[in-house]
């Protein structure tokens, strides 16, 4: 529903469009910009999900796990980059404000089946380790630890919009609202949401997935990549651990089980990755094989009282042996064995979630497209708006969300100066 209002301004607005991860780190380095504190545009923020909604597939901030383990291929120095300063703004955050922030350091170990090579960049995070040989269980080839970083999304994009609210003081609105394509940004109704007939000075789009559908936009190369996750109540786990089978093939590729805590005691198990799948409902076959997956890479996940039917039943599985056999047969056999087999950590569950990665062809797109030409139904000439895109960042938004966001202001000074 749009917001009116009759104070209308005439200085152009800058608006960036979505409040996930993307759009409030774009929208915090426009405010500390030089650009804005010269000229104070006012900045509107529009989206169809807030942080605070019930949650929806569609808004993939809100169901990602989140932590930083990044993906970037030892020769994409690109998403290195990204990664890289994400990791360090992040982590200063969690110095400055410890896990108030809803970010939580902590030990991250990395196992790999079927593979003996780790990406280059983890050997920048504090603390890393090649983990003995000699100390791994049969069935992981090799193993890395670092410290990383684990986020609790809520409570990360709420910080992020009072930052908002801070540095703007009062000058940002946050409105939610549809948008069906980047010329109705000209539309009456929209001018009076934002409360200005002028036509805005540039438009920065973090649409995420509904980058596939937004007029002016269109991107057919954006597709979803589904992913379930089961969180549960588990506070004494402050560890993270990730299994990966096979090679990553210079992104998401191979397949991730994994065990995220977040500060607030919940711990989010996973995970999946069913490209073009848009079912919005958890499948219970997947919960049922996450759920034994996660117990053999962290046995601490099952409390003590629970230990004694989790070890019997493992033994009857004979799950040890399912890790050795590679991806959709495994999985195969996981699902059969366990399809509906209970599993020791059912007490502890929260809930079942699904989320839509937005995924592209090429990667993110971060770059300056070509002029919104807008008229409003007052003007005569039509005026044109500067266009940055900074959407598709795959199962990558998190943790590349600082590096890509200085990146789009970059580009939006580079265009206005
Ligand atoms: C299960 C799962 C686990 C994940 N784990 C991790 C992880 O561990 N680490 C990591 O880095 N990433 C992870 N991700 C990926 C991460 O969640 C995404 O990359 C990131 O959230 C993308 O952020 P975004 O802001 O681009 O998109 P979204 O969060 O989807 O936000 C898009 C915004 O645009 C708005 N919008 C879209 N279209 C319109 C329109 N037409 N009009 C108005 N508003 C519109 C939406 O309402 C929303 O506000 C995970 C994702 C999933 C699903």
């Amino acid at each position: 529903m749009l917001e009116t209002t009759t104070v209308h301004t005439t200085q152009r607005p800058i608006i960036v469009l979505g409040a996930g991860i993307i759009g409030l780190t774009t929208a915090v380095r426009i405010l500390e910009s030089p650009l804005y504190h010269q000229h104070h545009h006012p900045v509107h923020i529009i989206a169809d999900h807030l942080p605070n909604d019930p949650l929806d597939p569609k808004y993939a901030s809100t169901i990602a796990g989140a932590h930083h383990l990044s993906f970037a291929d030892d020769d994409d120095e690109r998403q290195r980059r990204w990664d890289r300063r994400t990791f360090q703004v992040m982590y200063d955050e969690w110095r400055a404000d410890g896990e108030a922030t809803g970010l939580m350091v902590l030990k991250q170990t990395e196992l790999f089946v079927g593979n003996s090579r780790h990406l280059k960049i983890y050997e920048e995070h504090p603390g890393f380790t090649v983990v003995d040989q000699s100390s791994l269980p049969s069935a992981i080839d090799y193993s890395v630890s670092f410290t990383s970083l684990t986020m609790t999304p809520i409570t990360y994009l709420n910080r992020l919009i009072k930052r908002i609210n801070q540095l703007s003081d009062g000058n940002v609105s946050i409105h939610r609202h549809h948008l069906h394509s980047l010329s109705d940004l000209s539309h009456p109704s929209v001018q009076a949401m934002i409360g200005s007939r002028a036509i805005p000075l540039a438009v920065v789009v973090c649409t995420g997935l509904g980058s596939l559908t937004l007029g002016g936009v269109e991107d057919k190369t954006v597709f979803p990549t589904r992913g379930q996750v089961v969180k549960i109540k588990a506070p004494w786990v402050r560890s993270g651990y990730t299994r990966q089978i096979g090679g990553l093939n210079g992104g998401e590729g191979g397949e991730r089980t994994y065990v995220i805590p977040r500060a607030d005691g919940e711990v989010i198990l996973g995970g999946t990755r069913e490209e073009g799948d848009w079912m919005p409902y958890p499948r219970e076959e997947t919960t049922r094989d996450i759920l034994s997956r996660v117990v053999e890479i962290c046995p601490e996940l099952v409390p003590k009282h629970l230990l004694a039917p989790a070890l019997e039943r493992k033994q009857d599985n004979a799950i040890e042996d399912l890790t050795r056999t590679s991806g959709s047969n495994r999985k195969d056999a996981a699902t059969m064995s366990s399809a509906h087999s209970p599993s020791p950590l059912d007490s502890l569950i929260v809930e079942n979630l699904v989320g839509f990665r937005p995924s592209r062809q090429n990667g993110t797109r971060l770059e300056r497209g070509p002029n919104l030409v807008l008229s409003s139904k007052e003007e005569v000439a039509s005026e044109s708006a500067v266009v940055v895109y900074n959407y598709g960042h795959g199962g990558a938004g998190w943790q590349s969300c600082w590096g890509t966001a200085e990146d789009a202001m970059a580009l939006l000074d580079k265009s206005l100066s």
